[in-house]
């Protein structure tokens, strides 16, 4: 058995109690963490271990992105609400994108995610064999999540039936790190038979469920037009909140009894500010669903709705955000911040047995980050002073990330991919994005327009 024993200046470990180490190890044995503590104890209770010294370092878990998308639409979609902005963009791109892109999209997304730290994903998107081969080669922990809508507007989604599929062929099957869950784009997209059969599909497969939810007003005000109640609400009526495991993105516009319903359904929610600012949707009510105990994890949205995939930007906007709408320099206090990216985005998924903290018996998941920078200093680790926790929400950036490790297996050393060829995943996304785009126009002026679906039905 090969055991790794990492040393770090600094190690926050992300457990109950936001225990920071100074002069600390983590012993990797394996996929796991076998033990942790101060490095001279570690080192001469362990002299077998292979010794890595992460001079300068900080060492964290790894950040969970509890909402992404892949996609390769970056910088091209922007300046218009989110509806507008589905109809107009996002949804003729769904038309005519092919397995090759969708799966080019993902190798991208993986990759600038382990870049910038994250170990644990979840991706809805498209075609996503490709993003398992992804996930599996590059080493990502991903949940995946197909991009599904059953209904006759939008007949050119992912279905269920691809998604059982994906199901029985990919959730921790061929590695344990990839799991996938039942998707829905949300819940405009589906008919009525096809919420129920997610609704079984989830209970047959033991396994999650994620939409977008109460985004915007205009979802809102249209689930009240068309159901007759607010759509957490219309989810519950759908047996969708109890779902071995459901995630909602966005959450902004909740009525209290909404977040109610979350907080007894054991609903999870990601929170995605900069998307939520970037589209005009509003700022969730992160305090009032804390204050209930829901798990709030963070997620970047897309690269059409952020434009980048660096949670680290997630962490200072959640805090800003949160400060700037409710006028109060408080809200929203640094450490929350940090376990919704760690702890908190693991709960959000259900996966706090695992992973989200570091602590023996979870799996090996961490980041190093660079602290020997000029933002990063002065870094205090203790006492009346300490700024470690307000350093990593308001001065820490993805590009700090030296190492990142999943499941004991380091995929980022000194700031680089190791297991994919970046370059060559970059030329071709240059290259393919032109015929992307023109298939896309080509769609919308044969349609006359891009539709207003959601007016039509
Ligand atoms: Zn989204």
């Amino acid at each position: 058995m090969t055991s790794t024993l990492y040393l770090a200046d600094t190690i926050a470990t992300m457990n109950a109690h936001n225990e920071v180490l100074t002069a600390g190890a983590v012993l990797v044995t394996n996929k796991s963490i076998a033990a942790i503590g101060s490095a001279v104890s570690l080192k001469s209770q362990y002299p077998g271990a292979t010794v890595v010294n992460l001079e300068n370092s900080l060492l964290m878990p790894g950040l969970v992105n509890t909402h992404c998308h892949s996609g390769l639409l970056r910088g091209t979609a922007e300046g218009l609400p989110v509806w507008a902005w589905l109809q107009q963009y996002i949804d003729p791109m769904h038309r005519v994108i092919h397995a090759d892109e969708a799966a080019l999209a993902s190798r991208l997304c993986y990759a600038e995610a382990l870049l910038s730290g994250t170990t644990t994903i979840v991706d809805m998107w498209r075609h996503m064999r490709g993003s398992a081969e992804a996930a599996l080669h590059q080493g990502i922990r991903a949940v995946l999540v197909p991009y599904v809508a059953e209904h006759p507007d939008h007949d050119y989604f992912e279905t269920l039936d691809a998604n059982e599929q994906l199901i029985k062929d990919w959730h921790q099957h061929q590695s344990d790190r990839i799991s996938v869950w039942v998707g829905l784009e949300h819940m405009f997209y589906a008919v009525p038979a096809a919420m129920q059969r997610i609704s079984a599909l989830c209970q047959n497969y033991q396994v999650g469920f994620h939409t977008h939810s109460n985004e915007s007003r205009f979802d809102v005000d249209k689930t009240i037009e068309r159901y007759g109640a607010r759509p957490v609400q219309v989810l519950e009526q759908l047996g969708l909140l109890a779902a071995p495991h459901t995630l909602l993105a966005h959450c902004v516009w909740l009525d209290d009894a909404e977040i109610q319903l979350l907080a007894d359904h054991g609903v999870g929610v990601a929170h995605n500010p900069v998307s939520n600012m970037k589209l005009a949707s509003g700022a969730a009510p992160i305090g009032a669903m804390l204050a209930k105990g829901i798990a709030v994890g963070l997620g970047t949205d897309g690269e059409k709705e952020n434009n980048n995939l660096d949670v680290f930007e997630e962490l200072k906007t959640a805090s800003l955000l949160a400060k700037h709408s409710n006028a109060d320099a408080a809200a929203l206090d640094a450490w929350s911040i940090c376990r919704m990216a760690t702890i908190d985005g693991a709960r959000a998924l259900g996966m706090q047995e695992t992973i989200g903290s570091l602590e023996v018996g979870k799996r090996a998941d961490m980041i190093a980050l660079n602290t020997h920078t000029p933002r990063m200093t002065p870094l205090i680790t203790s006492g009346q002073y300490m700024n470690l926790q307000h350093n990593l929400v308001h001065a820490a950036q993805g590009g700090d990330v030296a190492m990142t490790m999943v499941d004991g297996r380091v995929l980022v050393r000194h700031g680089e991919l190791l297991c994919d060829d970046l370059s060559k995943r970059i030329r071709a996304a240059n290259r393919a994005i032109g015929p992307l785009l023109a298939r896309r126009d080509a769609w919308i002026a044969s349609a006359g327009t891009a539709v207003n679906e959601l007016e039509k039905s």
